[in-house]
């Protein structure tokens, strides 16, 4: 099974996906960790995107799309994959879908985390201290939030028409969150095995 993992900055995608991983047994493909890696691997790639993440707008979907080409063609994760932090364009779900399509995949659910402003600011700022992020402050935050504002309905939309989307309550407590999320895989995975016994 492959999820999808939405929301904005400071849903608490990275901490969701990271129960998901283990307790669903799947691998998770952040686009943020992949662009932090080349800043830090001080890559050619690296230098061209570190002013991009630290003024808090999105890099290109072709850069990304070349990046998680590479994970969805590795048959270690066929059909094993959280991805955390894409799509986050309408185009990146199109490309998602064509890369999928390509692989012989699809997406089984796509897990919307709703938080407020306030809450995304208080926890980036949390974040901050722990992490030390260079596109954490409250000043970023707000930008990444807008980012997210301006283009996440239309993947919102895009999901809600292919029947795919789930909203979760990114405001409740993480063990919450963590059942209702585990109800929700836990009852496609049953629809998945009855549409295979059906078939098979
Ligand atoms: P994240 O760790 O998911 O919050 O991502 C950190 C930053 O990486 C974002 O603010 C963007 O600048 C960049 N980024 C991550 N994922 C994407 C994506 N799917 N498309 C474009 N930019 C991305």
């Amino acid at each position: 099974m492959n999820i999808v993992i939405f929301g904005p900055p400071g849903a608490g995608k990275g901490t969701q996906s990271k129960f998901i991983v283990n307790k669903f047994n799947l691998h998770q493909l952040s686009t943020g960790d992949l662009l932090r890696n080349e800043i830090k691997n001080k890559t050619q790639l690296g230098s061209e995107i570190s002013s991009i993440i630290n003024s808090g707008e999105l890099v290109s979907d072709k850069i990304v799309g070349n990046l998680i080409e590479k994970f969805i063609s590795n048959n270690t994760y066929k059909n094993k994959i959280i991805f955390d932090g894409y799509p986050r364009t309408l185009i990146q779900a199109k490309d998602l879908d064509d890369l999928l399509k390509k692989y012989k995949q699809k997406i089984d659910i796509v897990l919307k985390l709703s938080v407020s402003l306030e809450t995304v600011k208080k926890r980036i700022l949390e974040r901050q201290t722990k992490e030390k992020r260079t596109d954490d402050n409250e000043e970023i935050a707000i930008k990444r939030y807008k980012t997210y504002e301006k283009s996440s309905k239309q993947v919102i939309d895009y999901y809600q028409h292919s029947n795919l989307l789930k909203v979760v309550n990114g405001e409740a407590r993480i063990s919450e969150i963590n059942s209702e999320i585990s109800g929700l895989i836990d009852a496609i995975k049953g629809w998945l095995w009855r549409i295979w016994t059906y078939k098979y």
